[in-house]
């Protein structure tokens, strides 16, 4: 079987792995997002004690603050320089954190129906197939979890602003972090979980405001959203 994973998208994040901590770095936006969704996912599915998933974890800037939460977090990627800058940043954080190099199809095999809450974040649109991870993270959740999805929508405003603005204006992002025709549109996305048996639940918008430099929920989905979704 081939893999669902193109590499060049992985190295472009593994050549930045000893900055994932660095909350001036190129991953800024993710560092600066993360409060907000946390508790938006704390919110919708209290944390404690669940069994949680996080899929495509990076440097684990997500799954840490999970498991500070109180809950029991396995972080999943394909890059071992990732992963092993997440593993060393739990340690000196003195979080408990599981991290593997596996991807999510497999787990879904090893593992069916083992996670309360499953999290997919700014990696969708890095894979050739969403639609098959959309699946394997459906295949993981037990009856009655969460799964929560973000990518970045398709539309001339959002190559605007994710691309134009963020990679070349702003210079939030290096240039070439994101290609407009992978990303996803919330139509597509609820399409590829239905066709997984889940129902998408809610659709959450995530908006910048250059000038203020803030981040913020909101009903705008135009550029960056989350997708709650659950069992059908
Ligand atoms: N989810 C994290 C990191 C997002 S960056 C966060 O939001 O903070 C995108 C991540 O997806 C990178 O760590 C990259 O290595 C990972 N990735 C890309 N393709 C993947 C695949 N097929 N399987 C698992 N992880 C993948």
């Amino acid at each position: 079987m081939t893999l669902n994973v193109d590499h060049l998208e992985v190295e472009k994040f593994a050549q930045l792995a000893h900055r994932w901590w660095d909350p001036q770095s190129e991953f800024k936006p993710l560092h600066a997002i993360n409060p907000l969704r946390l508790n938006y996912i704390d919110r919708i599915s209290p944390l404690s004690g669940k069994a949680v998933l996080d899929v495509g974890c990076g440097g684990g800037i997500l799954s840490e603050a999970m498991a500070s939460r109180g809950a029991s977090v396995t972080g999943i990627d394909l890059s071992d320089k990732s992963l092993k800058v997440a593993q060393l940043h739990a340690l000196e954080t003195g979080v408990t954190v599981t991290y593997r190099n596996i991807p999510v199809e497999e787990l879904a095999r090893e593992l069916p129906k083992s996670y309360d809450i499953i999290t997919c974040m700014e990696m969708l649109e890095h894979v050739p197939s969403p639609k098959s991870i959309v699946q394997a993270c459906a295949d993981l959740l037990r009856p009655n979890g969460h799964i929560y999805f973000s990518t970045i929508n398709r539309n001339p405003k959002s190559y605007l602003l994710a691309i134009i603005g963020a990679e070349y204006l702003l210079r939030l992002l290096p240039r070439g972090t994101h290609d407009y025709e992978q990303f996803i549109k919330p139509s597509e996305l609820a399409k590829m979980s239905r066709d997984a048996g889940l129902s998408a639940e809610r659709i959450t918008g995530m908006t910048y405001n250059p000038i203020t430099q803030v981040y913020a929920l909101s009903v705008d989905a135009d550029v960056n959203y989350i997708m709650h979704c659950v069992s059908a």
